[in-house]
């Protein structure tokens, strides 16, 4: 049996990285409106949809074409391709990418971040210099698309910190460039990110028990500084890890950090949504 929490505040969660098109969620018998229902239900009231790919990036982009609203959950995707598939990076594809950072419409089609981009050194899925070089490259786009990106990084903080700080000299990086998602680096280089102006990610791991490094680095972040996702279908938080994660989730991560930082869930849902609609650059006010 799964375990639900229920809870609504005056502004709802924001789950800030949701890969709603999973097919995960397709062989689990869950059809887009029951994923956006169970989230509704638990009080979420947005989403981002990461892309990883280019197959992705159209996919992400079209779910939010087709749902954006319903059960009352609004819906925001991004573009870009993963450390995992750099080595899928060709002319055509950084072509496309660049089309939908760069036309007028990216806006009225939610695309609020070029993402998920980055290294990942556990899996080495692709070449390393590779990983770096079309990380570069998407830095570059982001910069002069002017959209902030979605950072990830697996067991390659030293390098990711060294790009990072070469693009900050060579003027690239925004001062608000997007977020850290799902931060697994130490203190040290989370705090470096932050005083580049990232936002740290923050979803299932940091409800596990035997997850030290986390909430060191969440006691550590301003709190204007936190966002919540789940990385769905992945990383689902406890009590429920093992089974397939969706955003009605993200209350659990919420309940997590309000825990860890003494301060309500109301508070952390709000705070939490308001940073990520900052962060996104999206154009709502929450004062209820
Ligand atoms: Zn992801």
């Amino acid at each position: 049996m799964r375990e639900a929490k229920h809870y609504r505040g005056a502004t709802g969660f924001f789950d800030t990285h949701a890969h709603l098109y999973d097919a995960k969620f397709d062989k689990e018998g869950m059809a887009p409106s029951d994923i956006l229902n169970a989230a509704s239900e638990a009080g979420v009231t947005r989403i981002l949809i990461p892309a990883d790919n280019l197959d992705t990036s159209r996919l992400a982009v079209e779910y939010r074409r087709a749902h954006n609203g319903e059960c009352g959950v609004e819906l925001y995707a991004s573009v870009g391709v993963h450390p995992h598939e750099a080595s899928s990076w060709c002319s055509e594809v950084e072509q496309e990418i660049m089309n939908f950072v760069d036309s007028f419409s990216r806006r009225e089609r939610g695309i609020m971040a070029l993402g998920e981009i980055g290294l990942d050194y556990y899996y080495d899925l692709s070449p390393r210099d590779v990983q770096r070089s079309v990380f570069r490259r998407q830095l570059e786009i982001a910069h002069e698309a002017d959209i902030p990106v979605i950072i990830h990084e697996r067991d390659a903080t030293g390098d990711m910190l060294s790009i990072l700080r070469q693009a900050s000299a060579d003027g690239i990086l925004r001062a608000s460039p997007g977020v850290c998602h799902c931060c697994s680096m130490s203190r040290e280089a989370a705090s470096e990110m932050v005083k580049m102006g990232f936002y740290i990610g923050v979803d299932g791991p940091l409800t596990f028990k035997n997850n030290k490094k986390t909430p060191e680095v969440v006691l550590n972040t301003p709190i204007d500084r936190l966002v919540i996702e789940t990385d769905s279908p992945y990383l689902t938080p406890e009590p429920n890890r093992g089974m397939i994660n969706g955003p009605e989730y993200v209350p659990f991560v919420a309940a997590r950090l309000a825990s860890l930082l003494g301060m309500s869930e109301e508070e952390i849902c709000r705070i939490t949504a308001e940073n990520g609609l900052r962060m996104y650059e999206i154009g709502t006010s929450l004062t209820p």
